[in-house]
């Protein structure tokens, strides 16, 4: 591409977008994109107590699910890029809409948002692809299951095939409990997502999330980040939507990387296009490195939450030409990311009893002192009718900092959290602990 060329993709009218979304993830992706002095409007569908705070952004309350009044809006306010965040309206097919009526879309149609919405069908995809994963069965009734999981010569994960919120996924201990479970998603705890449960074998190693930038034929990838995914301290108790996370992970090195594109990356994007599945959004791979090479957990098609509040500020200010690009399929496939060479630490701040019961309507109070290095990314908050920021989800707030090691990331994002309350704060002490050279329950 010559510089001329290049100049103009980079200059492409790109001033008012639309993030579609209610959480830290929406939040951490308006204020990224606010950065770039291009753009002069960001509108969140519907955002939340925090969203305003974030400069250009506004709130619109507005049901995308009414679409008229979408598209009337989205043509009133002249919208250049829309950006669909979860993964609940990209498998219902908002995105194949949008692109009906001609709008630029970052998210991908319902049929590449079947590698999220149906864990069985991202196996088959896997299995026909040749991409290693996990063994897998994919049982419907008790009795089948009962065969599965009396025959297996491995401790096993039970899945609910679709969309669960991220709490679908178990890891019994005993085969009774491996039993109960399977019968508990086979007889309705996950509505329709449990018709279909996959029995997984239970794999090891360390895991890794990959998000790679896909424009339907390139792909570029962001920073590796880790989250981590139980309730409680050293790993232990039931599975949340995340309750921290660091980027860039430092266990991968350039080859293993190289090795993840070869045998993961590049044959889930041939498979896709050899489905004609024309792939332009985000797509995740969330990796466990095993004694036998990487192999891959899940995909998701939306950014990960909280991965996503900890890699954005690590991003340029032309990322959001980087997601525009890739709406319209004209990726060069090197493109920069990344500014300074920080590292980032996420740490939620959820509700007590999440992630089952809890309360929401709680005032919170921020007491910090502010810097450029720390952000603090709404998750479930409203504004109540006197005007007040309150609690309004199980994961509240995404406390994130930058610093030239995550010693400095997380001390600072602890020190933050100090400054911060409502009624019954959760935060796991121990988030980013395999990164902290200083780690300590004590200092916290
Ligand atoms: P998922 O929602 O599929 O990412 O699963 C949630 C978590 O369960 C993952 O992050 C892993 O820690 C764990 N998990 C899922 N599948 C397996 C597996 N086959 N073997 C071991 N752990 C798994």
């Amino acid at each position: 591409m010559d510089t001329n060329q290049m100049t103009k993709q980079v200059y492409e009218k790109l001033e008012n977008i639309v993030i579609i979304g209610n959480g830290g993830r929406e939040n951490s992706l308006a204020w990224a994109i606010q950065k770039n002095k291009q753009i002069k409007n960001i509108y969140l569908i519907p955002g939340n107590g925090g969203s305003g705070e974030i400069k250009k952004c506004q709130n619109l309350n507005l049901d995308y699910e009414n679409k008229n009044l979408l598209i009337k809006t989205l043509n009133s306010l002249k919208i250049d890029l829309i950006i669909i965040g979860p993964e609940i309206p990209l498998a219902q097919g908002l995105g194949d809409f949008l692109r009906s009526k001609n709008f630029n879309v970052f998210g991908p149609n319902s049929d590449g948002a079947k590698l999220e919405s149906s864990k069985s069908w991202a196996k088959s995809f896997m299995k026909d692809a040749n991409i290693p994963t996990a063994k897998f069965w994919k049982v419907s009734s008790v009795e089948e299951s009962e065969r599965v999981i009396s025959t297996a010569s491995f401790p096993l994960v039970v899945k609910a095939d679709g969309l669960a919120s991220g709490k679908g996924v178990f890891i019994p201990e005993t085969l009774e409990d491996t039993l109960k479970i399977t019968k508990e998603i086979i007889n309705g705890k996950f509505g329709e997502s449990g018709k279909i449960v996959l029995l997984e074998e239970k794999i090891e190693g360390p895991e890794i999330s990959i998000f790679a930038l896909c424009d339907g034929r390139k792909y570029i990838l962001l920073p590796s980040a880790q989250d981590h995914k139980r309730i409680e301290e050293n790993d232990k108790g039931l599975n949340t939507g995340g309750m921290g996370a660091y980027s860039p992970t430092p266990i991968l090195s350039n080859s293993e990387l190289s090795l993840i594109c070869k045998e993961i990356i590049d044959p889930t994007i041939n498979e896709l296009i050899k489905r004609n599945i024309e792939y332009k959004g985000v797509l995740y791979f969330g990796l466990m490195i095993t004694k036998s090479g990487p192999k891959v957990i899940e995909y998701n098609c939306r950014f990960g939450d909280p991965e996503c509040q900890t890699i954005m500020p690590l991003m340029d200010t032309n990322f959001v030409n980087i997601l525009h690009k890739c709406a319209k399929g004209k990726l060069d496939g090197d493109e920069e990311i990344l500014s300074a060479s920080k590292v980032s630490g996420c740490v939620i701040a959820a509700s007590k009893g999440y992630p089952e019961v809890y309360d929401v309507g709680l005032p919170i109070t921020f007491n910090y002192e502010n810097c450029e290095d720390i952000q603090i990314f709404h998750s479930g908050t409203s504004i109540n009718e006197k005007g007040k920021i309150t609690t309004n989800g199980g994961r509240v707030l995404s406390v994130v900092c930058q610093g030239k090691d995550f010693d400095s990331a997380f001390n600072m994002a602890y020190k933050v959290l100090k400054g911060i309350n409502f009624d019954g704060i959760y935060y796991r002490r121990d988030i980013g602990h395999q990164v902290r050279e200083n780690f300590s329950y004590e200092d916290i």
